[in-house]
């Protein structure tokens, strides 16, 4: 697994390739058999790591909350919920509630989340390649694997599972 301070550059180097997979995926993949792979691929890799010496995903993006969210969150910090809203967030345009910044609002110093077992779906299932239909989100995924090293790692084992090998002028670039 390559370093969370690496993986940035890394996919830098492998944009195109990475696109170009995309392109392969869209075109060869049965959508519930990517799900499956992706399903199995993701419990694997996360199973032993530890995102506390990560963040990337805390560090590069705001976290966002539903209202729900937002009042059990508060909650469990013994705030009310317009204390804690206008004390860390602000609303969107999609009715969700944004940190105020980047990072993260809740990133603590040792890499552990403010809101604990509270932290927003959205987070718990970064970079979310556990939720189904991932074939009409390659895009997404492909973009964040410029900050996730075990997304980076699954789409280069999934590479590997379709024998896809990358030549700057293939058909799928
Ligand atoms: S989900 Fe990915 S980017 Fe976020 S902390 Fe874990 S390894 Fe890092
Ligand atoms: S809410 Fe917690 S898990 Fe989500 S981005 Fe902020 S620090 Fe990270």
């Amino acid at each position: 697994m390559i370093s969370p301070n690496e993986v940035k550059a890394r996919a830098q180097q492998k944009k195109n390739e990475n696109y170009a997979f995309r392109t392969f995926l869209k075109v060869q993949a049965d959508p519930e058999k990517l799900d499956r792979q992706f399903l199995k691929l993701h419990k694997e890799l996360f199973r032993n790591y530890d995102c506390n010496a990560c963040r990337n995903c805390c560090k590069q993006f705001r976290g966002t909350l539903s209202g729900e969210e937002a009042a059990q969150c508060a909650e469990n910090l013994d705030m009310s919920p317009d204390e804690f809203k206008a004390k860390y967030l602000h609303l969107n345009k999609e009715g969700m509630y944004d940190t105020n910044h980047v990072p993260c609002d809740f990133l603590q110093e040792d890499g552990s989340c403010l809101l604990g077992d509270c932290k927003p779906d959205d987070c718990t299932d970064f970079p979310f390649t556990a939720r189904p239909d991932r074939w009409s989100s390659l895009l997404g995924i492909m973009s964040n694997v410029a900050v996730c090293p075990v997304l980076f790692e699954m789409i280069e084992r999934l590479k590997n599972e379709y024998g896809f090998v990358y030549h700057r002028n293939n058909r799928w670039y």
